[in-house]
């Protein structure tokens, strides 16, 4: 199981753009947009918090790039979920807050791989931090000790959208972050037991982009992003109905995880409730079964 998060995708850069790999991995599934919830801004925290958590802002408590007032110890990521149920997970991320304590980080709770320092706004070393991200998964993926649950952060697109707008530059990035899903991929598929494995890749963004580049307002160009999966874990037909915290509770229903049932009126992953995860459940929901 492995998601590859792709930073800023503007839905509809993404349909000019050559993306082969993420094109094949649609016709095996799907690739679908997706509307940041209202209940988010369309920006990278908020997004990507409900993407792992599986429940919204209002919970998480994730409103902003500030994670100093998460409740992430509450709503776990999924990663420590899965580690919960004694499997191995991995993480690796060139923005900070997802995997260290910088701006009261980490989401995943268990931490990850930062290759280097924060990147910033320097376009070549994000591409350096990206290629960095993606050598260290590939090694970790086609070894023995693969992890049941991966989480592969790319970044260069956002940067390329804040720094130069919606262009060529920023079409080169996104086919970019292709060939890095490419050798992902490529890894997972040469695991000398994947016929016996099944795999579910889920490939998302969490917010896209205004033409001359940044986010977090309401236009349909920002408010839209979208995902991609495929693997032994979809249903047979695509979903209609997506919401990014769904991510997290198809990635537990892959791994075969249990996710709590809903146990009364207000428990519904929008509405802090208290810290016994018997006692909440999801926003998120496995793809397909809103429809
Ligand atoms: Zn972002």
């Amino acid at each position: 199981m492995v998601v590859v998060g792709i930073d800023g995708v503007r839905f509809d850069t993404l349909a000019s753009a050559r993306t082969p790999r993420l094109d094949a991995l649609a016709a095996k599934g799907f690739l679908r947009p997706v509307q940041v919830n209202p209940d988010g801004a369309t920006m990278s925290g908020p997004s990507w918090t409900t993407m792992v958590t599986g429940v919204l802002p209002p919970v998480h408590n994730v409103f902003d790039n500030d994670f100093t007032r998460h409740r992430i110890a509450e709503y776990p990521d999924v990663l420590t979920r899965v580690r919960a149920h004694g499997l191995a997970t991995y993480a690796a991320a060139g923005w900070p807050p997802l995997v260290s304590a910088a701006s009261g980080g980490p989401v995943f709770l268990g931490g990850g791989l930062l290759p280097n320092d924060d990147p910033g706004h320097d376009l070549a070393a994000w591409d350096t931090t990206d290629d960095t991200i993606t050598a260290d998964a590939c090694r970790v993926l086609a070894g023995p000790d693969c992890p049941a649950a991966a989480f592969i952060y790319l970044g260069a697109p956002d940067v390329n959208a804040h720094e130069l707008g919606v262009g060529p530059a920023y079409v080169t990035s996104i086919e970019r972050s292709d060939l890095r899903l490419g050798r992902i991929l490529d890894t997972i598929e040469a695991r000398g037991s994947y016929a016996e494995e099944e795999w579910t890749v889920i490939v998302a963004t969490d917010h896209g982009h205004l033409d001359e580049g940044g986010h977090g307002g309401d236009s349909p160009e920002e408010r839209t992003a979208w995902i991609a999966a495929a693997g032994a874990s979809l249903p047979p037909v695509p979903p209609a109905t997506l919401e990014q915290a769904d991510v997290a509770a198809h990635t537990l229903t892959a791994l075969g995880i249990a996710i709590a049932p809903a146990v009364g009126g207000g428990h519904d992953g929008r509405s802090p409730q208290g810290p016994d995860p018997t006692q909440w459940r999801l926003y998120g929901v496995p793809f397909g079964a809103r429809d």
